[in-house]
């Protein structure tokens, strides 16, 4: 299999797994890798759990379809913001996750410092303002926080992130939405206890230095 043919099969397969996972619902959410100056994508209004790898298209950086039947997802121009904005990014993930997009509903910030893992791993999860799915609004939403951050919250849409390979932008999907169910539960004990500063101080430094490989 050609690196082309594999990187369409990886997609495929992290559409199935968003989908058994239950982090989107029929033809939701959308996934790209880029390729150089080449970027694979997912086409619009395809059920993510039925999708093969002979229906993910090629567009190049501007999102002209190169190759593929049908339309690339409506999301496109999310997703080429970010490669433009974060040339170490190869990879993006977009899902309409229930529970994290409840915290939008609900006003919770999960920029907040409160579980250790997610300080050291995500630095924080920052909530995008509203804008209408597939709109010219969506990118801009994420422009001033995708620069700092690997995933974002779109306000009563999903969530998206970004990674070095799809399996890691996917990864990042799992934690947010890991995060956000424990967030949940315990908001129903009542307010949710911060981490103290110099504790958060600590995981900073930490991440700096998983960053720098040491
Ligand atoms: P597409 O099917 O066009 O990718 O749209 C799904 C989606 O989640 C829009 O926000
Ligand atoms: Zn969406």
């Amino acid at each position: 299999m050609d690196s082309k043919q594999q990187l369409k099969e990886d997609i495929v397969r992290i559409c199935r797994m968003l989908h058994r996972k239950n982090y989107l619902a029929a033809t939701d959410g959308n996934v790209s890798v880029r390729l150089g100056d080449r970027v694979f994508v997912t086409p619009s209004g395809v059920h993510k759990g039925l999708m093969d790898a002979y229906q993910i298209l090629t567009v190049d950086l501007e999102g002209r379809v190169l190759s593929g039947e049908g339309k690339p997802t409506s999301e496109i121009r999310m997703h080429l913001l970010a490669y433009e904005l974060r040339p170490d990014v190869e990879a993006v993930v977009h899902a309409h996750l229930p529970y994290a997009t409840a915290c939008t509903l609900a006003g919770i910030d999960l920029l907040e410092p409160i579980l250790p893992e997610v300080v050291i791993t995500l630095g924080g999860i920052p909530t995008a303002a509203y804008a209408t799915p597939g709109s010219e609004e969506v990118p801009e939403s994420i422009r001033g926080l995708i620069e700092e951050y690997d995933a974002v919250l779109l306000s009563r849409h999903g969530a998206m992130t970004v990674g070095r390979d799809v399996t890691d932008a996917y990864n990042k999907m799992e934690k947010l939405e890991h995060t956000a169910r424990v967030v949940l539960a315990a908001r129903l004990q009542g307010p949710l206890p911060p981490l103290p500063a110099a504790e958060v101080e600590k995981l900073r430094r930490l991440r700096e230095q998983y960053k720098g490989g040491g």
